[in-house]
């Protein structure tokens, strides 16, 4: 496995793989790498021939008063996962190699992202558009992997990928969580023994969703009330959103009767947690 530092030595590796004419997938990561992150490189290793997984704290899609100093890193301990995990290779770049100046370029997807997270985040989608079209364009691979824990973030990564006819197809894999249920986070480690517990909350709100709908229940105000009840268990809780909306336009729906997005973010003391399901009442289960 090669770590790489610099753009110009990922384009020259890189393109000699792509000349051989082998398929690269790329899965892009801020480098706290966890059993989520190990999902997408197994599935982009059952899809493609060559693996590259970039590590870059974005700090563009970091607003003010959000944790972008004490984001986790460990680029030794990564690369090491990432060995393990037979990746080929890790592209690494310092913020003066994919920012050398102030940029003055912007990617920004309208509409899909104003509302959930980018309405408390502000700039944030577009920090990660922006950072997602430079690797794209300096890895240039065949298959992107993202995660559905991120399910706003993917949704607006594909629409990006379709509106600047980039020639990149985006995978999306399924939300790993651990044995209780609480979804796989960099950010988990902030929590203390305390909130740890307050944060299953998004997962029995989510699985009483489920539940209700199971049960007949389509009305969303329904729904999301019962999921703010669950959440309200915890004094230490404070939600941010509890959204029922369409799955392809992001926009709030009334009443469940096609594939639906049930997103919860909320805050758990000082830590930001995010989770989702999709409800596709074609499909069977998915939590
Ligand atoms: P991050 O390093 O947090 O920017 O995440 C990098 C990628 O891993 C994104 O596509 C995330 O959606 C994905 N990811 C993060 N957590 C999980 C998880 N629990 N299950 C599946 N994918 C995840």
């Amino acid at each position: 496995m090669q770590l790489i530092k610099t753009i110009d030595e990922a384009r020259r590796v890189i393109g000699q793989v792509r000349y051989d004419g082998r398929k690269v997938a790329l899965v892009p990561t801020m480098g706290a790498l966890h059993a989520g992150h190990m999902s997408l490189i197994q599935a982009a290793g059952q899809a493609c021939d060559f693996i590259v997984v970039t590590i870059f704290v974005n700090p563009t899609q970091f607003g003010a008063g959000e944790d972008l100093g004490k984001y986790p890193r460990d680029l030794e301990r990564a690369s090491e996962m990432c060995r393990l995990a037979g990746v080929d290779v890790v592209f690494a770049p310092d913020p003066d190699q994919m920012y050398p100046d102030e940029p003055m370029t912007w990617v920004n997807v309208e509409g899909l992202t104003e509302g959930l997270c980018g309405e408390s985040r502000q700039g944030h989608f577009r920090g990660v558009t922006t950072v997602c079209a430079k690797l794209f364009n300096i890895i240039r691979a065949d298959i992107a992997f993202f995660g559905q824990k991120d399910a706003q973030q993917v949704i607006v990564i594909d629409r990006m990928v379709a509106d600047l006819n980039i020639p990149l197809k985006i995978v999306v894999c399924p939300t790993v969580r651990q044995p209780d249920g609480l979804a796989i986070s960099s950010r988990n480690q902030y929590l203390s023994p305390e909130e740890r517990k307050d944060a299953l909350l998004l997962y029995a709100a989510l699985q009483e969703c489920r539940r209700m709908i199971d049960g007949g229940c389509r009305s969303c105000p329904e729904l999301i009330g019962a999921m703010q009840k669950v959440l309200g268990q915890s004094p230490r809780i404070v939600p941010d959103y509890v959204s029922i909306v369409d799955a392809e336009n992001l926009k709030n729906i009334e009443t469940i009767d096609q594939t639906a997005l049930v997103a919860v973010a909320v805050m758990v003391g000082a830590t930001r947690l995010i989770d989702n399901i999709i409800v596709d009442l074609n499909k069977p289960d998915d939590i």
